[in-house]
């Protein structure tokens, strides 16, 4: 059985405790690894490791050198695709094909984007009525950075947290999710060997409420990149007013897809499905709210029911899988008994709803993709992150009603668009409240492209520029040049 440990100060070692915890197939329910469990002690080591990185080697480099880590890290991972395309299979239950294909190339896109922006954080002259004194301001990076990380996507949003906050001269203290810590812990691998010293990444795995609030309320920790639920988030804030740290919050979502009858119909329900299931459904950005104009809603409704149907769910190591497992048990029964939920609201089951048939899943925990119709916005599956392959159809008469269902959420993470009608576009990407509108696609990233979260879906913005400089500090420089000393009126 394989075994990974924590990463400080430069090296591999067992928790302090010696404690270890089980990480466990969730297309099987095998154990397939032994995770070192940290404790407080821990983290606080990997704090100081962090913070004498900043004060020493790492805090000096250059921009040029920082670049260059980054770079090497990124080729080094991307040599080993396969191996941790693998692992987070193996991890997360989704398909060996996605793994290979989205979470670790994007993860190495991602750091080859960081490594191109190292010295992207330009400040900028500010003019004052004095023409004795200059004004300027400077970037500059926070020193020890705490980031969190949720489930779903280990390595890619791992790497997401690591890339920028490296790129501008933090050093980082990482606790991936409990139960999928594997590929976070074995990416520490690429970074040594690309030459970062020792110190400047530390990954301490363990459970959220004993490692998690440590890092928050170290004092050396200045700013927090939380990724995970909306109540957790609620609580990282809470636990962040200690020491008055930054935060920048990554939470939940509820995402509404809006199809207009004017869409192209194959492109809708192409969005439509593939906007659910990316990841299984388990995609904070995930469309989950499929608003229909009624028109258009039975044709469509039935079309995307027997996409749904179509997609083969299976063994997430054979190639043919296009849907794996759902990553829990807990998780599992979370959505099942959301969708036991929405049929005792009347909502109507069009497609899914149960495990699949057959030996194959007998073992492990998977779940048909399943189509809410006749359902509506106040039901609590439209209400609700369920985070998992069930998408709740809702008609609407006209485009104002689209824009009051869409917005009728407390989240505001994403939404999608489906329409030929270029004056709609412009309405309806100003009208929607939240952070990200896909039009006539959905699930898009780029390391360009900036990712707010609105609303209860979060604060700050990370990816793209603004996201890069969530990770520095604004320093305003005022200096005399004129030599004249400064004393009371009069
Ligand atoms: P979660 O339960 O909120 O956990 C997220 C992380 O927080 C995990 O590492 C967890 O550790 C840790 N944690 C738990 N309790 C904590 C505490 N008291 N203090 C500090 N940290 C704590 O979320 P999840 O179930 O892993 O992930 C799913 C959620 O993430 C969904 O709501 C999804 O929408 C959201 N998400 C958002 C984005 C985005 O970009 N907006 C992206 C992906 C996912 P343990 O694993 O040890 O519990």
């Amino acid at each position: 059985m394989r075994e990974f440990r924590l990463f400080i100060n430069g090296e591999y070692c067992d928790a302090a405790s010696g404690e270890t915890y089980d990480s466990v197939n969730p297309a099987t329910g095998e154990v397939v690894a032994r995770i070192a469990k940290a404790g407080p002690e821990d983290v606080a080591r990997a704090c100081e490791a962090a913070q004498a990185a900043f004060d020493g080697e790492w805090g000096a480099m250059t921009s040029k050198d920082r670049s260059a880590i980054l770079g090497r890290a990124a080729e080094i991972l991307r040599s080993r695709l396969e191996e941790f395309a693998l692992l987070e299979t193996l991890d997360v239950g989704k398909p060996l094909t996605e793994a290979r294909n989205i979470d670790v190339p994007v993860a190495a896109t991602y750091l080859e984007w960081y490594a191109d922006v190292t010295d992207a954080a330009v400040g900028e002259t500010i003019q004052i009525p004095n023409a004795g004194q200059v004004d300027f301001s400077l970037y500059q990076p926070y020193g020890v950075v705490g980031a969190i990380a949720p489930w779903n996507f280990p390595l890619f949003l791992g790497t997401l947290k690591i890339g920028p906050a490296l790129a501008m001269g933090n050093s980082v203290v990482l606790k991936p999710a409990s139960i999928t810590s594997m590929t976070t812990c074995l990416v520490c691998e690429c970074f040594a060997q690309a030459g970062l010293p020792p110190g400047a990444l530390s990954v301490v795995t363990g459970p959220g409420g004993v490692v998690g609030e440590v890092l928050v309320t170290d004092p050396r920790v200045r700013k927090v990149f939380f990724t995970g639920s909306t109540e957790v988030g609620r609580r990282v804030i809470e636990l962040s007013a200690r020491n008055i740290t930054v935060t920048s919050m990554e939470l939940g979502g509820k995402s509404p897809n809006i199809i207009f009858a004017d869409a192209d119909f194959d492109q809708a329900v192409a969005g439509a499905v593939f906007g659910l299931l990316l990841n299984n459904g388990q995609n904070c950005i995930a469309g989950t709210r499929l608003l229909v104009e009624r028109s258009l809603y039975e044709d469509l409704c039935a079309a995307v029911a027997a996409k749904l149907a179509s997609l083969k769910i299976g063994d997430p190591l054979d190639e043919a899988t296009q849907l794996g497992a759902i990553v829990s048990q807990e998780q599992f029964d979370k959505v099942m008994g959301y969708i036991e939920i929405g049929r005792e609201e009347g909502a109507t089951v069009a497609c899914g709803g149960k495990v699949p048939e057959g030996e194959a899943f007998s073992r492990g925990w998977f779940i048909e993709p399943t189509l809410f119709t006749d359902a509506t916005n106040d039901m609590q599956v439209a209400r609700e992150e369920i985070f998992g392959p069930v998408l709740v159809a809702i008609p609407f008469e006209d485009e104002e009603e689209a824009v009051r269902l869409a917005n009728d959420t407390p989240y505001g993470l994403g939404s999608g668009v489906f329409t030929t009608d270029a004056d709609r576009v412009q309405r309806m990407v100003r009208a929607l409240d939240s952070g990200t509108v896909y039009v006539n696609t959905y699930n898009q990233v780029y390391p360009q492209s900036p990712f707010p979260g609105w609303k209860q879906s979060g604060t700050g913005v990370e990816r793209g520029m603004h996201g890069l400089l969530e990770n520095v500090r604004y320093k305003n420089v005022i200096m005399d040049v004129s030599g004249e000393s400064i004393g009371w009126f009069g």
